[in-house]
């Protein structure tokens, strides 16, 4: 058939063989065009840069993917990855008070996010919650992590009301952000001072697609009115919660990558053994006891994660 004249568009939604493409030029800027794809374009993420062409009936066809700047992926159930979003400028990976951070979740969250190369930043929610009791273990935790480079920025999504934080507004804005962290902290109450129109954030679960009304988990964009998006999905909140070889998880200690090459031991896995480079840096104070522990025990976990040979789920 016809095609129309090929143009920059955005994906924000994806639903099987078709994808709603918003419009980036012309007009119609800002509209969304369900588009269908071009047999020879393979894995066309949320978040993806397209050029597609207008079709019949208010439709589209997607001709081609343009660059990515990184990719957010996932494995699916038999632990392949399969990609779920593009061009993420950082994963906010809350926190809060209370539940308080599980041992190790905020590793394996900081592991996936260097892997995949998109930069980490930790979000501290309900500080309302903070007491004498719990402030110094908060504050020498929040530490550890600001002295190995992540951005710490501290919010109270109770407290801020209806509107985003300051703290909250500065981080999103003119951003690509995804939330992450485990349930409870406090991401949808968040996310609900960002996106206030619950229909929006609720079409990211149902949405209507002519042939009755289609569920979908997977990733949605989102425009935030004080500027910036946000991509969600369930799946993603729960990034990098999946099985990690070795390798990945000494590249996703910074500060462990660091010292990794001054290891004299052949396929040293850095577990304690005597002469270790890792356990030297860590007394020389350059790893934390904290961050050391953290990654035995994650190369255990997944380790013991293997050899169970768990499906992933
Ligand atoms: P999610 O599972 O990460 O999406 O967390 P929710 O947004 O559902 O919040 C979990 C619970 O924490 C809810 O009862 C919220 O009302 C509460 N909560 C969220 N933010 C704050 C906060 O800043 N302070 C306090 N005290 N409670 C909060
Ligand atoms: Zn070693």
């Amino acid at each position: 058939g016809e095609l129309g004249p090929e143009q920059q568009g955005l994906i924000i939604a994806h639903y099987g063989q078709q994808l709603d493409v918003e419009v980036l030029e012309g007009e119609d800027t800002g509209t969304v065009v369900r588009c269908f794809v071009r047999a020879n374009i393979d894995s066309l993420v949320t978040g993806d840069k397209v050029i597609w062409r207008p079709g019949k009936n208010g439709t589209g066809v997607i001709v081609a993917r343009c660059d990515r700047k990184n990719l957010l992926q996932r494995p699916d159930n038999f632990g392949a990855l399969k990609p779920v979003a593009a061009n993420i400028d950082h994963i906010i990976l809350v926190i809060s008070v209370e539940p308080e951070p599980h041992d190790n979740l905020i590793d394996r969250y900081l592991v996936a996010s260097e892997t995949s190369d998109i930069p980490a930043v930790i979000l501290l929610n309900k500080t309302d919650l903070i007491r004498d009791h719990n402030r110094a273990q908060i504050d020498a935790l929040l530490s550890r992590y600001q002295a190995l480079g992540y951005d710490v920025v501290r919010t109270s999504a109770v407290e801020s009301g209806d509107q985003p934080s300051p703290e909250v507004q500065a981080l999103v804005r003119d951003q690509t952000s995804v939330f992450v962290g485990q349930s409870g902290v406090g991401k949808s109450s968040i996310i609900q001072t960002l996106i206030p129109d619950e229909a929006i954030r609720v079409g990211a679960i149902s949405e209507s697609t002519g042939k009755g009304t289609h569920t979908t988990t997977t990733a949605k964009l989102f425009h935030v009115p004080i500027g910036g998006d946000l991509i969600d999905s369930p799946g993603i909140r729960e990034f990098g919660l999946w099985h990690m070889t070795p390798d990945e998880i000494e590249y996703g200690f910074r500060e462990i990558r660091d010292e990794i090459g001054h290891c004299k031991f052949r396929n040293c896995r850095h577990m304690g053994d005597p002469g270790c480079a890792i356990d030297a840096a860590a007394e020389a104070g350059r790893i934390s006891p904290e961050r050391l522990k953290s990654f035995h025990r994650i190369l255990q976990d997944m380790a013991e994660q293997q050899a169970r040979g768990l499906k992933l789920d």
